[in-house]
């Protein structure tokens, strides 16, 4: 198996050579959302070894498992802890020995550490039963709109679980700190597709035609410039065109439809919430004037992640039980999303950015095709999901409901 012969002193020694060793693995056999059948009986073996019983998603891949809190220990007051295990479909070019081995398919997003940290954890968790029950969720399909979490709550894996903590690998921030903040961290998105259709013609004659060229490029202009002056601008909103597109290689010809695709993207939840109306009503009457028909398929994405100020602080804890005072960082709110949100949308959450850059090597970037994570972070973040599992609320260890 690629890259795993140096390890086996480590893979017969120390969790965190195995944490390596199982990352490792997953990270040589990447899987696209909704396709993780191998990640998922690795993970589900890997639990097994440990005793525990885990449950695979109905969905097909992906699976929750409780760790059994200590004895004498209340059943209540459950922690859920979440990794992602889904890859991207891109091919990899970051000259690692353990590189993916499929083709078009990497763990560039480093969800292989999360799925490595969280089984590490689950050794922890094992080893010295936790004050309360944990619950585990490898959950699949991460890197899909609107996202697998969202079906993991639908199948229940959130039901009777108190608080919940997510990590994510931050390629800008060095092994050994983390970010943690209370509030908003990700941001919401939402995807519009909009087709335009007329009656086409001589470009010499627009006005017996319904030029929906001219349409589109109303809309793609005039969409962001109302929502600039519709929506609270301190809100962070923003709609970004990927594509438009109308018309063949003839100059002289106006086509008969055209269509322009984009995300829609707000860090305030009541935006993500509500906008939409507004976004309807905005393509009807600047498509109006020009007669064409309009049909937008209005996609609605994540919300932002929103990270509860209780579980922030006892993650910050957790943070500097592992890591010292200077391991805690402050984290901005991205611009990008995740699908934790569909936790915190159920429950209380908090969602950690977990430095994995050395220090030293050129920075590389999520979804990236050199990406690179340095496995000295891997244990950090296992001790952490561990610590935070273990720790009382605002010290009172059972409360009440
Ligand atoms: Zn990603
Ligand atoms: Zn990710």
């Amino acid at each position: 198996m690629l890259g795993r012969k140096k390890r086996n002193d480590d893979e017969a020694g120390d969790l965190e050579g195995r944490i390596v060793a199982w990352r490792r693995h997953l990270h040589a056999h990447p899987e696209l959302s909704y396709e993780e059948h191998e990640t998922t009986d690795y993970v589900e073996a890997r639990l097994r070894d440990l005793g525990l019983k885990p449950r695979r998603f109905e969905l097909g891949t992906g699976l929750w498992c409780d760790v059994p809190a200590a004895k004498g220990a209340a059943a209540t007051d459950v922690v859920g802890l979440r990794a992602d295990i889904d890859a991207l479909p891109m091919d990899e070019d970051s000259g690692l020995d353990f590189a993916s081995t499929v083709e078009g398919v990497s763990h560039t997003c480093g969800h292989d550490g999360h799925t490595a940290m969280l089984l590490g954890a689950a050794e922890m968790l094992v080893a010295d039963p936790p004050p309360r029950p944990v619950r585990l969720i490898f959950q699949p399909a991460e890197e899909t709109m609107p996202g697998g979490a969202l079906d993991c709550v639908r199948e229940g894996a959130v039901e009777g679980v108190d608080r919940i903590l997510a990590l994510h690998c931050d390629p800008h921030r060095k092994v050994g700190e983390v970010g943690v903040t209370a509030g908003g961290i990700t941001s919401s998105n939402a995807k519009l597709r909009l087709r335009v259709t007329g009656a086409g013609g001589h470009t010499a004659r627009p006005h017996e035609t319904q030029d929906v060229v001219h349409a589109l490029a109303t809309v793609a202009a005039g969409l962001p410039a109302v929502l600039s002056r519709r929506v609270d601008p301190r809100s962070g909103t923003v709609l970004t065109w990927g594509a438009i597109s109308a018309g063949g290689e003839a100059p002289n010809v106006i086509p008969d439809s055209g269509e322009l695709i984009g995300t829609l993207r707000s860090a305030d939840r009541d935006v993500w919430a509500e906008v939409e109306p507004l976004v309807r009503e905005a393509v009807d009457q600047l498509a109006a004037p020009y007669g064409v028909g309009v049909e937008l398929e209005y996609t609605q994405g994540v919300p932002p992640v929103v990270n509860d100020d209780e579980c922030a602080d006892l993650a910050a804890r957790a943070v500097e039980s592992v890591l010292g005072p200077e391991g805690v960082g402050p984290a901005e709110q991205s611009s990008g999303g995740e699908d934790f949100a569909w936790y915190t949308e159920e429950i209380p959450g908090v969602y950690l950015r977990l430095g994995v850059w050395d220090g030293e090597s050129d920075e590389t970037d999520l979804h990236h095709p050199g990406f690179l994570l340095d496995e000295a972070a891997l244990i950090h973040g296992a001790r952490i999901l561990d610590a935070f599992a273990r720790l009382d609320r605002s010290g009172d260890a059972r409360p009440a409901g």
